[in-house]
């Protein structure tokens, strides 16, 4: 009988896709997967540590594994994977000894079969911090959970060393993916069916080609747009300080580009991005939102916001609601800010803004995000937008979910073979988050349509 495994996810993109890369590794070792840790010899916990919360998160469920081994009798190889595992390294094992039998580093993980038979052939702790250069993988090995969208790794790292952020003490420095590898992967990932990719990187648009000179991310973006079987083309994070008009005109001509931003702000306060090192200004952001509203006025922003950043003022915090108010975004997601070892501001900045404080300031902003987003949905009642339909939804099993090019989440009743369509679809009602409605029959004029239709 094949040995079980079971991966854990916690955080970003990037972390759901290192663990679809793990998953395909330990496949290939002879492992299969399983969604019990009582049944698996191997458990993986692929940890965050962007925010102390996705943190304290691996050492609760270190603790629950250590008294299932003790209570249950089962005691797998633990592997502890991502950001956490790359930070903390050997000192996990200090604070909790015994609780880990694997500590592989985020760049490491093409080695985790091979560490987890050493640890099992030794059981003793094998860890691996070590940073590799080669950010490529290879082809077919990835067992990609979704089946309508592909995550595609194009960078690796960040180098911008922003004075909150743990990602380049984590992740190492910025690496790029070749162009041939992305696309073959991508190509992959349009043979398996799937319509919807998503380019992953920590500064997507500071993409360049290792293997052509020529090919910056404007490039990239159009020779994957050849792509036949490739619907939409989504892509996470780029960098306000790294959009160049020349994108914004592809968007304008590459119909599969979704009509969607992701613009992390952080902040609508000069002073605060300067104390930040996001080397752009509010004035700066404010214009690059209006230049996009001017030639792409179908596209739809969202942002990350950082409260109570050390130093944030009353006024500054002003600024972020005028701001706020001024870009109008889809979504935003919203943080209070919390030290995090190693970077600049929890060496140098004291956390100075009273935590009574940045709840008041969270719960403002996010009313005010509320009423925006609540109202941006409301004016979709009553037309007809594309949904690419992605699952069943989690409520109810006769109702589906998809999203808008604008990554609008759509609810609307069907059955599960319509998975993988782009079907019309008429708004009836809109709620904060998401908004619901129906195929629109008028809108598609034949069945066959509805498998073909773009967005
Ligand atoms: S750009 Fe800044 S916030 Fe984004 S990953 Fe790099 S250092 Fe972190």
């Amino acid at each position: 009988m094949a040995r079980k495994y079971l991966i854990e996810t916690y955080g970003c993109q990037m972390n759901a896709h290192d663990s679809e890369r793990m998953a395909g590794l330990l496949e290939q070792a002879g492992y299969e997967a399983t969604s019990d840790a009582a049944d698996a010899e191997v458990v993986v916990i692929n940890t965050c540590s962007v925010r102390e919360h996705a943190e304290d998160k691996l050492y609760t469920r270190l603790g629950e594994l250590r008294v299932l081994a003790q209570e249950g009798g089962h005691n797998p190889i633990v592997v502890v994977a991502g950001c956490v595992a790359q930070q903390e390294g050997g000192s996990l094992l200090k604070r909790s000894p015994g609780v880990a039998d694997v500590i592989v580093g985020t760049q490491a993980i093409k080695r985790l079969p091979m560490l987890v038979e050493r640890a099992m052939a030794t059981r003793r702790p094998a860890i691996d911090l070590d940073p590799f250069e080669d950010v490529t993988f290879p082809l077919g090995i990835t067992r990609r959970s979704d089946p309508v969208k592909a995550y595609v790794t194009i960078i690796e790292g960040c180098n911008e060393f922003c004075s909150f952020c743990v990602v380049p003490y984590t992740r190492g420095n910025e690496r790029m993916r070749p162009k041939a590898d992305i696309l073959a992967d991508a190509r992959d990932a349009a043979a398996s069916g799937r319509k919807e990719l998503q380019l992953l990187g920590q500064i997507v648009n500071h993409y360049e080609a290792p293997d052509d000179p020529s090919c910056d991310f404007t490039a990239l973006v159009e020779a994957i747009h050849e792509i036949d079987g490739i619907e939409r083309i989504r892509f996470s994070s780029p960098h306000p300080r790294h959009f160049s008009r020349a994108f914004l005109e592809a968007m304008q001509r590459l119909p599969k580009i979704c009509r969607h931003l992701h613009l992390p702000a952080q902040s609508g306060s000069s002073q605060i991005l300067q104390a930040m090192r996001r080397r752009y200004s509010r004035e700066s952001y404010l214009e690059l939102v209006h230049t996009i509203r001017e030639l792409l006025p179908d596209v739809a922003l969202s942002t990350d916001i950082i409260v109570g950043f050390p130093g944030e003022t009353d006024a500054d915090f002003e600024d972020t609601l005028s701001l706020t108010r001024e870009a109008q975004f889809h979504s935003m997601f919203s943080f209070k800010y919390s030290q995090r070892p190693n970077t600049l501001a929890d060496k140098r900045m004291p956390d100075d803004v009273p935590e009574s404080v940045k709840t008041r300031r969270i719960v403002e902003l996010q009313a005010l995000q509320h009423t925006i987003q609540s109202a941006i949905n409301a004016r979709t009642v009553g037309q007809t937008v594309q949904v690419m339909v992605d699952a069943a939804s989690r409520r109810l099993d006769t109702e589906l979910s998809g999203r808008t090019s604008q990554n609008v989440v759509v609810n609307l009743p069907g059955s599960a073979d319509w998975i993988g369509r782009t079907v019309p679809v008429r708004i009836e009602r809109a709620g904060p988050h998401s908004i619901w409605g129906q195929v629109s029959l008028t809108d598609a004029p034949t069945e066959p349509t509805l498998q073909n239709a773009g967005n």
